[in-house]
């Protein structure tokens, strides 16, 4: 028999990989054949791309960027960028795979794309994060378009982001092409209730989870892991629903008050200069956040955080993924065995690319929906597919990812198959 010295050092903690074991687990599942499980587990496109800024001080840095599309057998594909300083071109790969895998689960007619720079949007001007944004959008600006390939906001980019780029890819074309991209300003075509809605959607699955377990909303303790979009929305909405939001955290830092966090003040304290203001007996070590004792944990952040060497410390009931690819492998299995209910990724965020689809389709009519029909589209959606997913992981006796993966890959297939390409 051979000893496992060191299980962490086993872990898969590539994110590409980690997307393909998922979907190999989710494809085997359902006997699907191996020539279509090659296909899901690659992109179909990537670009890489380096191109030169101007910065603020007169020099030039180059930055290098990337845009992967995963599969377009339905439709364009469809995906946010990220700016971060540890974005690689494996985690877009995945991030676009999830893309795919995140439509299919609530049935838009888009494939999965996403798109990554490195670098570090903290760290520039506001002048030079506008040329960041132009130089990445006309390097990419031959592989994307209304019926191609559409971006939208991801870690560290915005509205105002997305404005300089629909901005740069319309003067390029000869006209003004608001459906390019996704999750702009209102008065730039943007949708009502877009940048709520990644954290929208992902509060209405922990509803459906609440219910299905018999937990009250009402005083339920919530750890949030990010202060982002996703992060900051949902623990508003968490708490207008009677959840007691007792930690979060950012990148400086984790706070923690077993009585319930103070929302307003966190949220003036981010916007002023850190959450860590809240006071130093508040401050909890960041990765002791995910072991807190609470009823929902909400990693909103980034991938890997739970992986095989904190799952089994893991006391939340639910976990609901705010964040792309935050649980690997091993740490799924763990929780499994665990009895944590986890409401993966590509359900529980589906809510933002569902919202970026409402946005594509009012800017291709050229006529708009109020923030009240677009949130009841939202929740007619989200509610759909929460118990879709649920009920396949019942009928296969599986987890929920693996459900939510299996839909999608037999939407994937019954497409390929009818265009012809298997
Ligand atoms: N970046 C978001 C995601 O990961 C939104 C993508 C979109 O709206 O196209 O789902």
């Amino acid at each position: 028999m051979v000893m496992i010295k060191n299980r962490v050092e086993l872990e898969t903690i590539n994110p590409y990989v980690t997307a393909q074991r998922q979907v190999e687990a989710a494809a085997r599942k359902l006997g699907i054949e191996e020539h279509v499980i090659e296909i899901l587990k690659r992109p179909m496109r990537v670009l890489t791309v380096n191109f030169p800024v101007k910065m603020d001080d007169g020099t030039i840095q180059v930055f290098e960027g990337y845009r992967s599309q995963h599969n377009d057998v339905v439709g364009p594909t469809k995906g946010g960028i990220r700016f971060h300083p540890d974005v690689t071109l494996d985690e877009v790969k995945a991030l676009s795979m999830w893309m795919s895998f995140k439509c299919g689960v609530v049935g838009l007619p888009y494939g999965g794309g996403k798109g990554g720079v490195i670098c570090d949007p903290r760290k520039l001007s506001k002048s030079e994060l506008e040329r960041v944004s132009r130089g990445f959008i006309e390097a990419i600006s031959q592989i994307i378009g209304p019926e191609k390939d559409i971006p939208a906001p991801d870690v560290y980019t915005n509205p105002q982001v997305m404005a300089w780029m629909m901005d740069s890819f319309s003067k390029l074309n000869g006209s003004y092409s608001p459906a390019v991209i996704t999750g702009k300003p209102l008065i730039l075509g943007g949708s009502e209730g877009r940048n709520e809605a990644t954290a929208r959607g992902c509060v209405i699955t922990i509803c459906e989870a609440m219910k299905q377990l018999n937990l009250p909303l009402e005083g339920a303790t919530v750890a949030i892991q990010g202060f982002g979009n996703a992060g900051r929305i949902s623990a508003n909405l968490l708490a207008e629903l009677g959840c007691k939001i007792v930690a979060v955290s950012d990148s400086k830092g984790a706070i923690y008050d077993p009585e319930g966090l103070d929302l307003a003040k966190v949220e003036q304290l981010k916007d002023e200069a850190t959450i860590l203001d809240y006071g130093t007996s508040y401050q909890i070590d960041p990765s002791s956040l995910l072991e807190l004792n609470v009823d929902v944990l909400v990693p909103a952040a980034l991938e890997n955080v739970i992986t095989q060497a904190n799952a089994d410390r893991i006391q939340a009931k639910i976990i609901a993924e705010a964040a792309n690819g935050p649980t690997t492998p091993e740490a799924d299995e763990i929780l499994k065995a665990n009895g944590v209910l986890v409401i993966p990724d590509i359900l529980a965020n589906a809510g933002g690319v569902t919202v970026s689809y409402f946005e594509w389709v009012q800017n291709l009519m050229n006529y708009y929906w109020s923030e009240e029909e677009v949130n009841e589209k939202l929740s007619t959606i989200m509610v759909r597919s929460y118990h879709e997913v649920s009920k396949l992981a019942e009928e296969y006796d599986t987890d929920l990812r693996t459900a939510a993966y299996m839909i999608s890959i037999l939407r994937i297939k019954k497409a390929m198959k009818l265009r012809g390409w298997i």
